[in-house]
This record gives C-alpha cells, structure tokens and sequence, in this order.
C-alpha cells in the first residue's frame, strides 16, 4: 500500500520510523531486536535511511596514498527486503543523487521492483565529508527533482529483442523533504518553498520535514506551503532531544533552532540522563499538540533514540 493510503488507513495518528542500516560487516540481529520493540506501536511504515559513499586513503609509504570509494553502512535495500519479509510492513527506502550515478540507481530501483518494495523516499542527500559544497557523483543528479525524473520514467523505452514493449509506467510512489527552517543551502523560504512545490509537480505524493523543536515553525510552514498551492501531506519528523552535546550539534549539524525554553531547561541539567528525561517530556508535548493539530501522522528519527522514541511512544500512542 502506498504510504499516503496508509497513513489514512487508520483512525489514530498513524506513525512511522526512521532506521539507519548496520554499519558495514556487522549483521542484522541488533536492527531485528530494535524492530521488534518498536512494533508494539503499530507503525505503519519503517524507513531505512541510505548513506553516501565517502573517500578513504591508504598510505602506501613514500607520500604516496591510494584513494578508494567506501560505504560504511551499505545495504539499505537488503534491509528493507529483510524488515518487509520478516515483518510484512512496508518498508520505505530512501533513495540519494549523493554517492550514486544514474546506472547505481537503474540497478537499485531494478532490484526493489523485484523485491516489490515500491515506497520510495526520494532525497539529494548530504554532501560528501571532504566537500564544502554537493557534487554530483560521474554523471549523477544535483538534485531531488532530476532523480524524481529518472523514477518516473523506469520502465519508459525498454526494449525486448529490439521490439518496444508496452509499459505501464512506474510502479513506484514516492515522498520527499521539506524543511519547517527552510533548507540550509536557500537563499530564503520562498526559493525553497518553489522547489517543494516542483518535487511536488513532479510526482512526490506527501513530504517528510526536517527535525524541528518548536511546533510553531511546522505550524507557519504547513500554512505557507498550503498557501502555495501545495496540498500534500507534509508529515512532521520527530526526534527527541537525547543529550547534553546536542545543544550545540543539533543547531550546527542540521541548522535548525533550539527554542529558548528548551534550550534554557537543557542547560540546567547536569547529566546526559536528566538532558534525555527533558528530551522525552518535551517531545509527548510536541506529539500532543502536533496530534491535536491534526497532523497527517508522525514519524520518528530513531538513530540514537529508540529508547527515548519507546517512552514517547508509549504515552501518546
Ligand atoms: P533538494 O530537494 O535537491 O534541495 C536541496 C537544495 O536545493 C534546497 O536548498 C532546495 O531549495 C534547492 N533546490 C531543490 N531543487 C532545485 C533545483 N532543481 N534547482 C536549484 N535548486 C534546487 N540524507 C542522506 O544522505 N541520507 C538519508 O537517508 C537522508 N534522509 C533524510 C530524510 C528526511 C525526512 C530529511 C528531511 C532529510 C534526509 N536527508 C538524508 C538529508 C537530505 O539529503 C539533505 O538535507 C540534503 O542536503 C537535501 O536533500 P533534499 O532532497 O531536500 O534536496
């Protein structure tokens, strides 16, 4: 079923989550046990991150150093294969320009057709560690809506034994990203809002937000782009506020604010426990309010918070 059925498929708020697949080398078991908890709250869809490759270098002596291409979490479509046979719930692949060309996301989306996985979310994604600003990988895209383009037309033009065959299209749906704080690299919310509503024009059924703590900022984002015509649902993301160090990660790494009072409570806590006790009290109080809203559903970045997630869930579930 395709996500924006799913969410309605429900009287509650519908939730999803966000997993990052295994580092390289190590196995399934641990994302099996955290699935498993996380299933007693009935999620309608599990999303599993995908990540860039980066460089690595080794020194070969001499100054001389050999430079490879490695990913240190691969397996994004193992994992959505594994997570939708063991547990028979959609699973929702994210789908990145960044690291790939355009013959690694052919064979990525052959390979999720087979498998019957056809949520997709669709991303430009982050940019490589070593680069001040994103560079398409070989001949890949720049963009979220040039990859929306490649999706939309799988299946245009194949060929069998030199015959056009009839086609029916993609067999894929997809959502993308927005951003409540708009999106770092625009110039201001109206650029980045005109490039939501051509992600949109071009197919992309509902929009995932960035992580935001002040619900205000989703609340004037969901009126401006409904304002701009755009009439998807825009499903907030959620994480809870987990420790001490994020006072400062979280405005830096994902250029969003702290609001003051949260940011003032924070600094009052004198152990990362307390600082994740606060987190989880301050996101029931987002869920409730973003509930009574009437959000769409919401979905929860678990990377480092499944704990924390748990007891949120747990209340207003
Ligand atoms: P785009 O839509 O391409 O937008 C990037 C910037 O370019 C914006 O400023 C936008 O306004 C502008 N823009 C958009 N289209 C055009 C155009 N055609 N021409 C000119 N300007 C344009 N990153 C990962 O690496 N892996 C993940 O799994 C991942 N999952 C995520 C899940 C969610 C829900 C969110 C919100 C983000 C996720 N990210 C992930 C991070 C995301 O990849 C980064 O925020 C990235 O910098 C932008 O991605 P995008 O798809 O929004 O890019």
């Amino acid at each position: 079923m395709r996500v924006v059925d799913l969410i309605k498929s429900t009287d509650k708020t519908a939730f999803s989550f966000e997993i990052l697949p295994p580092l390289k080398g190590t196995g399934i078991e641990k994302l099996y046990k955290t699935v498993d908890t996380l299933r007693e709250f009935d999620p309608k869809y599990i999303n599993i991150t995908t990540h860039r490759s980066e460089y690595v270098y080794k020194d070969l002596g001499n100054g001389l150093y050999q430079r490879a291409r490695m990913r240190r979490r691969p397996g994004t479509v193992a994992v959505a294969a594994a997570l939708q046979n063991k547990y028979n719930i959609t699973t929702v692949p994210h789908i990145l320009c960044s690291g790939f060309t355009r013959e690694d996301t052919e064979y990525v989306l052959l390979d999720l057709q087979f498998l019957g996985i056809t949520d997709l979310l669709v991303l430009r994604g982050d940019k490589a560690k070593h680069e001040s600003a994103f560079v398409p990988e070989g001949n890949g895209y720049s963009h979220a809506l040039e990859l929306e383009g490649q999706i939309n037309d799988f299946n245009k033009g194949l060929f069998v034994d030199g015959s056009p065959i009839k086609v029916t299209g993609t067999p894929f749906s997809y959502g993308v990203a927005c951003y409540p704080e708009k999106h770092e690299e625009s110039p201001n919310m109206e650029q980045d809002i005109y490039w939501l509503k051509k992600k949109v024009e071009a197919g992309a059924e509902y929009a995932v937000t960035q992580m935001f703590y002040d619900n205000r900022k989703y609340f004037e984002f969901v009126e401006r782009v409904h304002k701009e015509g755009i009439n998807v649902p825009i499903i907030p993301g959620i994480k809870p506020f987990g420790k001490l160090s994020q006072l400062s990660m979280i405005p830096k790494t994902f250029k969003i604010d702290l609001p003051q009072e949260l940011a003032s409570e924070a600094m009052k806590c004198k152990t990362d426990e307390e600082a994740r006790a606060l987190g989880v009290e301050w996101c029931i109080h987002q869920c409730r309010e973003l509930i009574a809203y009437g959000v769409p559903s919401i979905h929860f970045y678990t990377v480092s918070a499944v704990e924390s997630v748990k007891e949120v869930a747990k209340v207003i579930y």
